[in-house]
């Protein structure tokens, strides 16, 4: 497939050479690149994707899941176009009301945000959430979970995909710095766990309680691996017991997993929650809320002081925590987020009921075509995972499974027309419908009795 990718994508070649004279590997964020070059997109519409080139794909990225809506929404549309005329402003820079109504519109499917916090992009409110937790907690340790992403900080940059022989034992996984440099600013690693094995879990964090401050968790593993219940409850049991903070890093699954995201499925309360992504209606924003009496240490105090004003500086005043940004609260991606939240309320369903067919669907054409193939996920989002192995818990399985196979199905699926970034996930839009089913399923239908291993 690779030599007809190649055809069918020569501007794109031509764009990527051109920009590497200018951006580091051509790209603005090192996850838009894919070997040996990515398609340049120039337009969108709906559930559809157009490259430089022309070619026309049903477009299964949909920005890492950010767009519910699909592309270019026309209540999204609306909503920016009556936010700047109402307002006459494109930022304020001080309180309005937006903030309120978008925060009520939030805690209606996240009562355990009780308090919340803006914030311009997931990895800022994951890096709130830990600042709120160690600060509460005074304990300055925190634990994350292998294979799990909360954005590219030192903190948390450690073995989101690192490889089998530098993983260490799963029963206590070596933390694997994701990128040069983290160790020069700080050699505290966060403590590694290992998702879905409880008892491995516990152990770990009953021997370091003293010192973690918090546990940090995707409840569903990059959007599809969904955490056993049992794992769940537990780990909510256990972090509270030893008085350590809960944080559900629900950028991913907020709004897709289920509206109201990991901790609906799981009827879990974590301490501190953080969304982003879906709630921004394709424009950058973040989310982090929890038990008010945490969130409340980020209060300016009673004589205006916004800054930390306890180090003896003031000896009566009490510690703040300080969070801010020049863009938090943007009026016009509260109202986007406003619109697609109101939009999902009538069309989540609809978009749960596409989801669900195409993955029995496709599973249907690999069975037919005796190609070991399965899908994985839960509400909105779902993976392709070649293997005839039920039983998925963690990235270790994954690694296990036959990478260049998937690797294979999706170059042959983007010269058909479906896109995905390769090995990436599938997120539907309430966009999807009935002639974005037929185009998946033929293309799907072609290559895995035609192409693949061909
Ligand atoms: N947490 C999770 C679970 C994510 O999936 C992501 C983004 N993929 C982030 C945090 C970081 O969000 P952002 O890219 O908006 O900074």
């Amino acid at each position: 497939p690779f030599i007809q990718y190649g055809a069918k994508t020569k501007k794109s070649y031509e764009l990527m050479k051109e920009a590497e004279d200018y951006l580091p590997g051509g790209v603005t964020a090192n996850i838009k690149h894919f070997a040996p070059y990515p398609i340049v997109m120039k337009k969108a519409d709906g559930a559809w994707i157009e490259d430089v080139d022309g070619n026309q794909y049903v477009d299964y990225l949909m920005a890492y899941g950010s767009l519910a809506l699909g592309h270019g929404h026309e209540d999204i549309k609306t909503a920016i176009q009556e936010q700047m005329i109402q307002d006459g402003t494109f930022l304020f820079g001080t309180p309005h009301e937006l903030e309120t109504t978008f925060a009520k519109k939030i805690q209606s499917y996240y009562p355990s945000m009780e308090k919340l916090r803006f914030t311009n992009s997931g990895t800022e409110a994951t890096l709130l959430a830990i600042r709120l937790a160690t600060a509460f907690t005074g304990k300055k340790k925190i634990a994350k979970f292998e294979g799990h992403y909360h954005g590219g900080y030192n903190d948390v940059l450690y073995s989101i995909n690192p490889s089998l022989d530098e993983a260490g034992e799963e029963e206590s996984p070596e933390a694997v710095p994701e990128s040069s440099g983290l160790d020069l600013y700080s050699d505290e690693r966060p403590l590694m766990l290992p998702f879905n094995n409880i008892e491995a879990t516990e152990r770990l964090i009953g021997k370091n309680a003293s010192e973690l401050g918090a546990v940090i968790i995707e409840p569903v593993q990059g959007g599809f691996i969904p955490a056993k219940q049992q794992f769940m409850t537990r780990l909510r049991e256990i972090t509270k017991k030893h008085g350590i903070i809960l944080i559900f890093d629900e950028v991913k699954t907020g709004f897709r997993s289920a509206l109201g995201g990991g901790q609906e499925i799981y009827h879990i309360k974590p301490d501190i929650t953080t969304l982003g992504k879906v709630i921004g209606g394709g424009f950058p924003i973040g989310v982090v809320g929890g038990r008010e009496e945490i969130l409340t240490i980020s209060k300016p105090n009673a004589t205006g002081d916004v800054f930390n004003v306890g180090q003896g500086k003031k000896s009566s005043a009490k510690e703040i925590l300080f969070h801010s940004g020049t863009y938090n609260g943007h009026p016009t991606i509260l109202a986007t987020g406003l619109a697609t939240i109101e939009r999902l309320e009538q069309d989540f369903d609809q978009t749960i009921a596409y989801t669900n067919t195409l993955k029995a669907e496709i599973e249907k054409l690999g069975n037919k075509a005796n190609i070991p193939l399965k899908t994985l996920g839960l509400g909105t989002i779902f993976s392709i995972v070649c293997t005839r192995d039920n039983k998925i818990r963690h990235y270790r399985d994954l690694q296990n499974t036959n990478l260049s196979l998937r690797k294979e199905l999706d170059f042959h699926l983007l010269n058909e027309g479906i896109y995905t970034k390769p090995m990436n996930r599938y997120s539907i839009s309430t966009t999807h419908g009935d002639k974005e089913m037929e185009a998946t399923l033929s293309a799907y239908d072609k290559v895995l009795n035609n192409r693949l291993g061909g």
